[in-house]
């Protein structure tokens, strides 16, 4: 059984902080899936001793190592040889290795000496053939304990710990973990945290929060088990009733890949005037592949000159202020027209450093959305600095538009007709 790994990144570039390790962040991710615990995590230089000690430290004490890195072509991969010498196995060419590198390898100068050097396996050692590349995974057994060799690049790491490491393991790990993730786009972590309290303090069921913008997200982890099952429904419960906010259960969705797909489904389009956002609501509606099935397009309108030439009137400026209800309403109602679009939305506000008033501080904004059913508006007040500012905006933008149509908050297995 497996339960506990070390994770060890090999690479000079790696140590020297010119690569970030999310090889190890995304490892970590997919063996918890799995039930086991990563206890340990490093990352050592191409330097065969370095290696030698880092997974003799592992096979000490946990039940897995996980390394990756330097299983290349260059003189500078050097994993192979290391781990064969610190097992006192040779390293050997593989017949069913060496075609499938052929088969993938480019005809280049020098493809000979980087497929041979890339046939190499450890001797005893199975081979995962590499889906993404060339050099393969390779799994070992020594008195129990396991090893697993993989590629530095992501990509090809990914691909053979989901193509064949997951089925490997998953026999052998302590239980699957279940995550269930809600989120929270309209109010900030403290105040999240604060309705959820006991539920995050206890361990029945794990349960943690992640924070980033305009966004909360409570990641609840349980066993894939009857007692587990029981724990899992608890949390939601608690998560659905006690948060005083909409609390959406995404799924595979994001709300604006689920947005657009509802526009399309009623051939309604949207437009926007942003102020505060400068053109970031629709950019984010526009990284959904498809998004010109909904969105029709729309203005940053950031002055007022160019606010009243896109039919804000001026009496509203002069009177309430750019930074006022009465503004975005106005400016979603204007780019409705303007655009002749179904929705519309709108932002403004004073995102900092400087700027403000009184009544207004840096970190206020109204956002609002437009419709035949008639208009949303939200004020809120986000003392933070002026990028997250405006990404609060986007996702308060967002939930306005939510509000506006009544669409629903539980996505995860909703299909849309
Ligand atoms: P290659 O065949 O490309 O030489 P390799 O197994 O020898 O593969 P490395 O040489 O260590 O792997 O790294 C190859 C690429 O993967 C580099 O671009 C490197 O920046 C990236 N990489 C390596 N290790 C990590 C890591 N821990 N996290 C993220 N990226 C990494
Ligand atoms: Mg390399």
């Amino acid at each position: 059984m497996i339960q506990s790994a070390h994770i060890i990144a090999i690479g000079d570039e790696v140590l020297a902080g010119e690569t970030i390790n999310t090889n190890a962040a995304w490892m970590a991710q997919f063996l918890l899936t799995f039930g086991i615990r990563p206890v340990f995590q490093c990352v050592v230089p191409d330097e065969p001793l370095a290696i030698q000690e880092a997974l003799s430290q592992a096979l000490a004490s946990a039940d897995l190592a996980v390394l990756f890195g330097g299983l290349g072509p260059t003189a500078d991969d050097r994993t192979l040889d290391a781990v064969g010498a610190a097992l006192g196995r040779p390293v050997i060419e593989d017949a069913a290795v060496r075609a499938h590198v052929e088969q993938r390898h480019s005809r280049v100068p020098g493809r000979e000496a980087s497929v041979a050097r890339q046939s190499r396996i450890v001797i005893g050692a199975h081979a995962w053939m590499n889906p993404r590349g060339q050099a393969p995974g390779q799994l070992l057994e020594v008195g129990g304990r396991y090893i697993v060799l993989l590629p530095g690049p992501p990509r090809e790491m990914q691909g053979i710990a989901e193509k064949w490491m997951a089925s490997w393991v998953a026999p052998l790990a302590a239980s699957r973990i279940h995550r269930d993730t809600y989120s929270v786009f309209d109010l900030g972590e403290s105040q999240v945290a604060t309705h959820l309290s006991p539920l995050l303090e206890g361990q029945h069921p794990r349960a943690g929060i992640y924070a980033q913008p305009g966004r909360v997200d409570v990641r609840i982890d349980t066993a894939d088990s009857a007692e587990g099952r029981v724990l899992r429904q608890r949390g939601r419960a608690w998560v659905l009733s006690r948060v005083p906010a909409p609390v959406f259960e995404l799924g595979e969705w994001s709300r604006e890949r689920f947005l657009i797909e509802w526009l399309a489904g009623r051939r309604w389009s949207l437009a926007a005037m942003e102020s505060l956002t400068g053109g970031q609501i629709l950019a984010t509606l526009i990284s959904v592949p498809g998004a010109s099935q909904g969105v029709v397009g729309g203005v940053v309108a950031y002055t007022d000159a160019v606010k009243e030439s896109f039919g804000v009137p001026r009496a509203i400026l002069d009177e309430e202020g750019a930074v006022s209800e009465a503004c975005a309403v106005a400016m979603a109602q204007a780019a409705r027209e303007q655009f002749h679009a179904d929705v519309a939305v709108s932002s403004t506000g004073f995102a900092g450093p400087d700027g403000g008033t009184e009544k207004e501080p840096v970190g206020t904004f109204y956002v609002a959305a437009a419709g035949p059913m008639g208009t949303v508006v939200r004020r809120r007040y986000t003392p933070l600095d002026r990028q997250a500012v405006r990404q609060v905006a986007v996702q308060t933008a967002m939930s306005a538009v939510w509000e506006l149509l009544k669409l629903p908050t539980l996505l995860k297995n909703l299909e849309i007709s």
